[in-house]
């Protein structure tokens, strides 16, 4: 049975676009295989915590529809799913390994880490603990806990590698002089991140942990415990860190990281999905039914293997994701996408009109600007003067000779309801009797009844507003 997992730590304002990606590749393997996706919540990191960060890590999970099949909210046999509340098994094993001898109590004060730390540092090496508190004898190390504060670290071997099977990057090995004694149980009694991460995905019998490039120094920590435990270690499938341009890792100062802002920007989920999987993923070997770019979650589930993940994705492209948004707004069904901009606009849109629109109002509107649509925030824009009047103060435009009064005086003429014919007809009448352009006076008409100088189809507008209305507005300007 396979088990996967994503393991959010609260330390953030939301989930992160990286682990947006993460959750993808892990929900997806896992149902490919008929498997379970669990999601847990590391939070023993407690000087990082954010408030509310977990319920919008959770939020941000289930709008995308990546929502576990175990967790903190629908439960799951291997509960809890919280690290805070699993603290006494993390003290058992972290005892269990001293017994072993391959963990030790370390009485060092923060004062002397400090101070070997700028040691090392003006010494040019790697900051790495010094093994000082490795060899105290029984009696010291009893009269130092009766005394006070104290860590447990691992006792990683002097000499020898420590190696591991990457099923991206093949076998990976790391000197074992070069890994710190890694704190694993601090002395506040919650332990670090190492070894939570091990404990858990071993008694959570998680069996593929695949993450982000960025854990795979970690790694060779988590195999020693592995090893040390004598537990069965799972597969390792290290995929790439999204990108700035710059190839930098995707940072807060030169791209949105946070999932709420994709929301908020008017992007649809799914779109995101497979912008993500496509950055993050070779697809060369997938069939996919128009051979494209865009496919479906049942595409990827049926395609997706942990082979296919690239070591090196290509750097994160919003313009790129906004012309994929586009593409899936325009092969949604227009009752799906009224329903979807009736909810956006009334979660973000600052407008009262727009706000209160139903899905029943809006309904007609959708064919004259999907295909114009790259996010849902066009919308408003593109249609809002299909729902309200334009500000007059759209209307300045100094000097030119206006036709406007014209115009309402043909259009007032023509048999109701208005034909395209007879209406484009009265205006390009109109046109070359005055020795204007027709464009011109289109222009203005259109300028007139939306505020805008590009919109949807200029007679499909009109015959949204309607006859009374187009003429209402056509009145305020022309008097
Ligand atoms: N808590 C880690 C994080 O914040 C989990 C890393 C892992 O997947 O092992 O992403």
């Amino acid at each position: 049975m396979v088990r996967t997992r994503i393991a959010p730590s609260p330390t953030g304002e939301d989930l992160h676009i990286g682990n947006v990606y993460t959750a993808l590749i892990n929900r997806v393997f896992a149902k490919k295989n008929k498997g379970k996706f669990v999601v847990r919540i590391e939070d023993t990191d407690r000087s990082r915590l954010v408030l509310g960060s977990e319920e919008r890590i959770l939020g941000s999970l289930a709008w995308f529809g990546l929502e576990p099949d175990e967790g903190t909210q629908v439960g799951g046999p291997y509960g809890p799913y919280r690290q805070s509340e699993r603290l006494e098994l993390y003290k058992k094993y972290a005892l269990e390994l001293v017994e072993k001898g391959h963990a030790y109590y370390c009485f060092c004060t923060p004062q002397r880490l400090d101070e070997l730390r700028k040691e090392q540092a003006a010494a040019g090496r790697q900051p790495m603990y010094d093994g000082a508190c490795r060899n105290l004898s029984t009696a010291e190390i009893l009269s130092k806990l009766a005394a006070g504060n104290c860590v447990i670290r691992l006792k990683v071997p002097d000499s020898g590698q420590t190696s591991f099977d990457d099923v991206v990057r093949g076998k990976i090995t790391f000197e074992n002089s070069l890994i710190d004694d890694q704190i694993l149980l601090k002395s506040d009694g919650f332990p670090t991140y190492h070894l939570a991460v091990v404990v858990d995905d071993h008694l959570m019998e998680i069996t593929h942990v695949i993450r982000a490039e960025e854990w795979l120094s970690s790694t060779p920590k988590h195999v020693l415990l592995y090893n040390f435990f004598g537990w069965t270690l799972p597969v390792f499938a290290h995929g790439p860190i999204l990108r700035n341009p710059d190839r930098s890792k995707l940072s807060k100062r030169k791209n949105p990281v946070w999932a709420s802002w994709y929301k908020e920007q008017g992007f649809l989920p799914e779109a995101v999905l497979n912008y993500l999987m496509l950055l993050g993923c070779s697809i060369s070997n997938w069939s996919i039914p128009d051979g494209g770019e865009i496919f479906s979650m049942e595409v990827m589930e049926r395609n997706f293997k942990l082979e296919d993940l690239r070591p090196v994705g290509p750097a994160f492209d919003l313009k790129k994701l906004e012309w994929m948004n586009g593409e899936y707004i325009r092969k949604m069904d227009n009752a799906q996408l009224t329903i979807d901009i009736s909810n956006y606009l009334k979660e973000f849109s600052r407008n009262l009109i727009l706000q209160t629109l139903e899905p029943s109002d809006l309904q007609t509107s959708i064919p004259l600007i999907k295909e114009r649509m790259r996010r849902l925030t066009d919308f408003e824009p593109l249609a809002g003067f299909l729902f309200e009047r334009p500000s007059l103060f759209n209307h300045s435009e100094q000097g030119k000779e206006s036709h406007l009064s014209q115009i309402r005086d043909v259009l007032e003429s023509l048999a109701r309801p208005w034909s395209k014919d007879s209406w484009e007809k009265g205006i390009r009448q109109l046109a070359e009797e005055g020795g204007v352009k027709a464009g011109d006076l289109f222009m203005e008409l259109r300028v007139a009844i939306s505020g805008n100088k590009v919109g949807p189809d200029l007679f499909e507008s009109v015959k949204f507003l309607g006859e009374e209305e187009t003429l209402a507005r056509l009145k305020i300007l022309a008097g």
